[in-house]
């Protein structure tokens, strides 16, 4: 795979993922934060061979996203296309004060609506703004 990865600012002001193939010119993309993603990818058979040399374009909006971090250094992540529900919270609740296994610290969900993102719990993770000035913070460093 000839890709280049990146990220890009979201229109939530979150960190968007992007993944460039070169060769194909493949993109996906999400965020982080609201969980918007953007796929542009061929079409292909059921082996991942390109069949007629066309792209399909999905883009779905973000309503929020969902992160657990566990001590056994896994992850899971989610993003919402739909309002988040409460019983998804519920669930996320559950689990969080349940599961032994889980880095509380370290995992969140988020909500996504009305061009507000808000945390249901956690702390919002690093914003794209934040992220570049870290960034820029870095390569000024002279050695
Ligand atoms: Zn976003």
């Amino acid at each position: 795979m000839s890709s280049v990865q990146d990220i890009e600012k979201c229109k939530c002001g979150g960190k968007a993922y992007v993944d460039f193939d070169l060769r194909t010119s493949e993109e996906d993309k999400f965020c982080s934060h609201c969980g918007y993603t953007f796929e542009h990818l061929l079409n292909r058979d059921e082996h991942g061979n390109p069949t007629d040399g066309n792209y399909q374009t999905t883009i779905q909006d973000g309503y929020g996203s969902l992160f657990i971090s566990y001590i056994t250094d896994d992850f899971r992540i989610r993003c919402f296309h739909e309002p988040i529900s409460g019983e998804i919270v519920e669930k996320f609740f559950n689990e969080i004060n349940h599961n032994p296994l889980i880095d509380k610290k370290n995992s969140y969900l988020l909500r996504y609506e009305n061009n507000q993102l808000t945390s249901i719990f956690g702390e919002i993770p690093e914003m794209y703004d934040a992220f570049r000035k870290r960034m820029e913070a870095m390569e000024a460093f002279p050695w």
